[in-house]
């Protein structure tokens, strides 16, 4: 009752579109949820995403759920999540792709989630990891750990999308150092992030997590830019 009345004088719109909620719709949207631009690499497709990192990291798997265009739902999605503190399209987005993950055999084995971190200073500020609500959803749904004290970040590195391509590599290259490793030993790690743009942040972590290659790694996003394929 009361919350139906709050609904009334303070309606709870979509996330993407801002059109009005219905009491069955979470977060975003039937009609949004049925246009976002679905991958379906982890059902259709895994080498796609493997591919980008094929020379610089093995991954086991790969994929992203949705891809990401300029201007796009996708974009303002991810721009609220990380920027206008609405950190529970990660974990509709987790629930989601966990579901989905638990229905492609390329993800079967997975032990582990990590989430890619972010600096402690920017934790401050923005109050909350825009990924961990994402990673530790998909954790909850596949019913594997989620350690969010192995991988962590040590410069705080500036936003990447001014960058070129060659700078964002030499930037994030070592910014980023694992401790207690005993925990991940052995273990199939996916390590997840809100975006795939270069790769190169993927490529960073996964060389700290598994320098020796003894472990296995997959990579789950919640989106990966088109242009990455041209
Ligand atoms: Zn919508």
């Amino acid at each position: 009752m009361l919350s139906s009345l709050i609904n009334l004088f303070f309606p709870k719109t979509c996330h993407a579109c801002n059109t009005i909620l219905t009491d069955n719709e979470l977060g975003i949207c039937v009609v949004c949820r049925h246009e976002l631009p679905l991958t379906n690499y982890h059902f259709e497709r895994p080498e796609t995403v493997k591919k980008i990192f094929y020379g610089r990291v093995r991954l086991e798997a790969a994929t992203a759920l949705f891809y990401f265009h300029k201007s796009g739902r996708v974009q303002q999605l991810l721009h609220h999540l990380k920027y206008n503190g609405k950190e529970d399209i990660g974990r509709i987005f987790g629930n989601w792709l966990g579901a989905e993950l638990l229905e492609s055999p390329y993800f079967e084995s997975i032990d582990v989630v990590i989430p890619v971190p972010v600096h402690f200073k920017k934790l401050k500020q923005r109050g909350y990891n825009q990924v961990a609500l994402f990673a530790q959803q998909i954790a909850k749904v596949l019913n594997v750990s989620y350690l969010d004290d192995v991988l962590l970040k040590s410069r705080n590195t500036k936003t990447q999308v001014f960058q070129s391509r060659e700078a964002r590599f030499q930037s994030v290259a070592h910014s980023f150092y694992v401790q207690n490793i005993n925990r991940i030993e052995n273990k199939h790690i996916l390590l997840v992030d809100d975006i795939i743009t270069t790769g190169a942040t993927i490529e960073a972590c996964a060389l700290v997590l598994n320098p020796e290659k003894k472990m296995q790694l997959s990579v789950a996003t919640i989106a990966i830019t088109h242009s990455i394929f041209r």
